[in-house]
């Protein structure tokens, strides 16, 4: 259900700029069309919505905000940033949104979230592509979430071939490290 924007205090005073300068993107420039918000796949389980996760931003209403799931739950479809008439990445927002909760001490507000982001990571550094098959088999045996969860779904899945048990390497495996590394650095 999505609950409303509380006029705040200011607890982060550079939010906006911070979130800026880490996304790429002028989040002031949003006037609240709420396109983005209208398509977004996962909006119905967030707590605002993705344009009102901007408005936060630009409330500075850091607390609210690093302590929502949105932009945990936020999976980076770009739907968004293809409606928004701004030309708004606001998948490039909430990464960068994450970004700052880890680094401002935050706990991820969605149980597991961090986890399933560091082996979504962590696959791609290896493979140089996610693979679902490794990637949600490693989520089940370190998550809280129980291994019969979704076992039929992914029955399903695997035996119409959308889940293939074995990954295929990408050639640009090198230049994918040698992206993480320069990150690392
Ligand atoms: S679509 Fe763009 S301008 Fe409209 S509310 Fe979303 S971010 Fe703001
Ligand atoms: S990128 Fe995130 S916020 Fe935007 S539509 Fe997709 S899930 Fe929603």
């Amino acid at each position: 259900m999505l609950v409303q924007v509380k006029e705040g205090k200011g607890v982060e005073q550079n939010l906006l700029r911070e979130t800026d300068a880490l996304s790429g993107q002028v989040v002031g420039s949003c006037y609240h069309c709420h396109k983005c918000t209208a398509g977004c796949p996962v909006v119905e389980a967030m707590d605002y919505g993705p344009d009102r996760i901007l408005r936060m931003v630009a409330l500075n209403q850091a607390e609210q905000l690093f302590t929502s799931r949105d932009i945990w739950l936020c999976v980076g479809c770009f739907t968004c940033a293809t409606r928004c008439p701004n030309d708004i990445d606001i998948a490039a927002v909430m990464d960068a949104l994450r970004q700052l909760a880890e680094a401002k001490g935050y706990p991820a507000a969605e149980r597991d979230a961090r986890l399933f982001h560091h082996l979504f990571l962590g696959t791609v550094q290896r493979l140089g592509r996610s693979h679902e098959a490794i990637m949600l088999g490693l989520f089940k045996v370190f998550s809280h979430v129980p291994l019969t969860d979704d076992l039929r779904a992914g029955i399903g899945l695997f035996l119409r071939g959308k889940v293939p048990l074995l990954p295929e390497l990408t050639r640009a495996r090198k230049e994918v490290r040698a992206i993480f590394r320069s990150r690392q650095e």
